[in-house]
């Protein structure tokens, strides 16, 4: 079979294009940011190809170096992207900063040693794998609350560091041996095999990539279904996915947890006084001081209508009652300066009783110390751990 890279070099342009022409029309164009990154990527991806491709019918001409300079740069800035890309859908990735440098230094090197054959091929490729490593990397250990742990990353490692393999190779045989890999033009085993890898690697990339994105996509959606349009607080079905499992946790490690429900008083008249807008504000307000007295591992969420819960970790009545305290000192001091009404709220609290206790029973002692608390007048907490007098 003969195999010659002018060929594979066309194919492989003609796929990025094909790729970034369609991608826009399957993608549609109000994308995430870091879909539209890997889009991005993929242009200049297709860019830098075309005047790779170009740059091999100008040998020995003066644009030759411009073009071929150009095109590098190009490549690099598409790697920093998908970097990008990675970065906001695993959560910080390291060595960011380093492939910014390697970004910049493998164009200008890659300028400066033109005319020096070895020099040049041995540079470009070295640096050109350096930046596939640091992709490969990224691609690996997601943020523990990143929620990405699709195969999508093993398949997008895969290629990445098959691909940079395959530069360290040709660098070292285009620096130490360049009879094996004299030009881009002749064929040479590392020269073929670094371009089908770049076909195979691109078509496969891309599937990983569309996969990312599918899973941000799902991700978005499974977040709206949990989550309360108004205050940003989970919703009753977050509620009793999350409120579930961290009563698992408390069961098995022993430590006091306490639900607090919030349920704000006269609420009817605050609509009825000050209109269904100023209901909806203070409502968002009030679920806003709740998100903020939180500590990690506590779960929060509005109910429906006025009705809002909090389950406190590590927290025993004494605990939930001081949480109370400061939620009521903090509405008192910043309210006036945010709504254009006076509101107040009862609270039924309830200690978790472990002992295979439900989500259900839990939330029904804390509703019934809370149809206490408004029967004791409203704007006072009540514990159900206080024994009705
Ligand atoms: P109580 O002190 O006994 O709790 O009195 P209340 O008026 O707060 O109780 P009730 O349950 O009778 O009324 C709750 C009101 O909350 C009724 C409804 O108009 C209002 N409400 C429920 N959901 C929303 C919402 O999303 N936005 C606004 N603005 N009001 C809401
Ligand atoms: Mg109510
Ligand atoms: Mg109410």
């Amino acid at each position: 079979m003969q195999l010659d890279p002018t060929t594979l070099i066309f194919i492989n342009i003609a796929n990025l294009l094909a790729m970034s022409l369609a991608l826009p029309l399957v993608m549609g164009l109000d994308l995430s940011r870091a879909a539209s990154h890997v889009r991005t990527s993929l242009m200049l991806k297709a860019g830098a190809w075309m005047l790779l491709a170009f740059t091999t019918r100008l040998a020995g001409q003066w644009p030759e170096p411009v073009l071929a300079t150009l095109a590098l740069a190009l490549m690099s800035l598409s790697h920093v992207l998908i970097f990008r890309a990675l970065s906001l859908w695993l959560g910080p990735r390291p060595m960011g900063r380093l492939l910014v440098v390697l970004a910049v230094a493998t164009p200008i090197g890659f300028a400066l040693s033109f005319h020096n054959y070895p020099v040049r091929v041995g540079w470009l490729s070295l640096m050109l794998a350096g930046q596939l490593l640091i992709q490969a990397r990224a691609t690996l250990r997601p943020a523990a609350d990143s929620n990405r742990r699709g195969g999508w990353r093993f398949l997008l490692f895969g290629c990445l560091f098959v691909m940079a393999m395959l530069m360290v190779l040709r660098g070292i045989l285009g620096a130490f041996f360049p009879a094996l890999s004299p030009n881009f033009h002749t064929p040479s085993l590392v020269l073929m095999l670094a371009l089908v890898g770049a076909n195979v690697t691109l078509v496969l990339g891309n599937i990983a990539l569309l996969a990312a994105w599918r899973e941000e996509a799902q991700q978005q959606l499974r977040t709206l279904v949990v989550t309360d349009a108004l205050t940003g607080l989970l919703n009753r079905k977050g509620w009793a996915e999350q409120a579930g499992q961290a009563l698992r946790y408390a069961q098995r490690h022993g430590y006091p947890l306490s639900l607090l429900m919030f349920d704000l008083d006269h609420f009817k008249r605050i609509n009825d006084t000050h209109g269904h807008e100023t209901g909806d504000a203070a409502l968002a307000f009030f679920g806003g001081l709740l998100k903020c007295g939180l500590r990690a591992g506590d779960v929060n969420a509005r109910l429906g209508g006025e009705e809002f819960c909090v389950l406190l970790v590590h927290a025993d009545t004494a605990a939930a009652q001081a949480f109370d305290q400061r939620l009521r000192a903090e509405l008192t001091k910043s309210a006036p300066q945010t709504i254009p009404c006076v509101i107040d709220f009862s609270t039924g609290h309830a200690l978790y009783s472990g002992k295979d206790e439900t989500l259900e029973s839990f939330m029904a002692r804390a509703d019934t110390a809370l149809y206490r608390a408004k029967n004791a007048g409203r704007g006072q907490l009540v514990s159900a751990e206080t024994p009705a007098s």
